[in-house]
């Protein structure tokens, strides 16, 4: 906090190692959003289209705050730096690397750029509020193993196209077209038979961005196969609830009794316990895809939400050596309840 011209406070280490200083002339802009303080503080402005740009930040902020119910900052800052990639969470700001300006070679571009800042502004909840257990207080002297990161990177990527096609910027196609990439992803490399979603997120001190070839064969990315089991789950709880209950519920349950009344990180076990809560039983086939290698059972979950895998180029003979696509399509409901699920999941009416 600034407690006066150019003077700041940290209450605790923990705090002043969460608040990242950016030094520079980048333009300020400020407003107001959920009755809180928002600035953006932008290195590489041209091109900005700053009212349709900010009016698109107000949408995300409100659509997060429906879901979550909650805001956990009094300000946040969106600090956005020279070209570059990545990006970082923190408490009241995420710092991220940008395009270098404002000029999107296409709409696509653009929205990838905001699915990116939803990204770092959902883990505002999604790891730094509801956060595994081993992730916080940290002991800064060791690497923090945990097996969880599928949940604190694979749902927040997953909550960015929920999010933004909450705030209207994604169509449901768009949302479908995105979580395909990911199926496409795993199913391309044979990675996923050599290494569960629980092992890539133990492990993850041993290779992150170690992207040689070799690996790609023997590993697989929480960032990829996360998402998909988010999918997954969601469909399962919505089925067994009548789609009463969504992963959503799993989240807000999550913050509400951990961070906020417990004030602590989650288990394992209580992960799984709050998706038996929601949805009114153990998902244990599904947390067997997370603890053992191999592919889910697509069909399986897809078809309780009258979505399919289209694989009819995966499975063509003359694609062997290009990239297979995996696309996930609607189909035709067998039942009510199958697409009531679809039609709440893609936020259709
Ligand atoms: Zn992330």
């Amino acid at each position: 906090a600034e407690v006066d011209q150019g003077k700041f406070y940290a209450p605790n280490f923990d705090v002043l190692y969460d608040s990242p200083l950016y030094l520079g002339n980048q333009k300020i802009i400020e407003f107001q959003e959920l009755e809180k303080k928002i600035t953006l503080s932008i290195a590489t402005p041209e091109g900005l289209d700053q009212k349709k740009f900010v009016d698109d930040l107000r949408k995300i902020l409100r659509s997060t705050t429906k879901l979550m119910q909650h805001i956990p900052f009094n300000d946040y800052t969106f600090i956005m730096m020279e070209p570059g990639g990545g990006g970082l969470e923190h408490w009241n700001s995420q710092a991220v690397f940008t395009y270098g300006s404002f000029n999107f070679e296409n709409d696509r571009a653009y929205k990838r750029f905001l699915n990116f800042l939803t990204h770092e502004y959902f883990h505002l909840y999604n790891v730094k509020a509801i956060r595994p257990i081993e992730l916080g207080p940290f002991d800064y002297s060791q690497e923090n193993y945990t097996t969880m990161l599928w949940v604190a990177e694979g749902f927040t990527v997953y909550y960015e196209y929920l999010i933004m096609r909450n705030a209207g910027l994604l169509t449901a196609n768009e949302v479908l077209e995105f979580l395909s990439s990911h199926i496409k992803a795993i199913e391309n490399k044979s990675g996923k038979d050599h290494m569960s979603l629980e092992r890539s997120s133990f492990d993850v001190w041993n290779y992150f961005l170690n992207n040689d070839a070799i690996s790609a064969e023997t590993t697989i990315s929480y960032y990829q196969k996360g998402p998909v089991m988010a999918l997954l789950l969601d469909i399962a709880i919505r089925n067994e609830s009548d789609n009463e209950n969504s992963l959503d519920d799993v989240m807000r349950y999550l913050y509400e009794e951990f961070y906020r009344k417990q004030g602590r990180g989650y288990t394992e076990n209580e992960f799984w316990d709050s998706v038996t809560k929601m949805a009114g039983k153990p998902q244990e086939e599904l947390r067997k895809y997370v603890e053992s290698t191999g592919s889910p059972d697509y069909e399986k979950y897809l078809k309780l939400a009258a979505l399919s895998l289209d694989r009819s180029s995966a499975d063509d003979e003359k694609t062997e050596l290009v990239e297979k696509q995996y696309d996930l399509i609607k189909v035709v409901p067998e039942n009510d309840l199958q697409l009531k699920i679809r039609k709440s999941l893609l936020q259709e009416n």
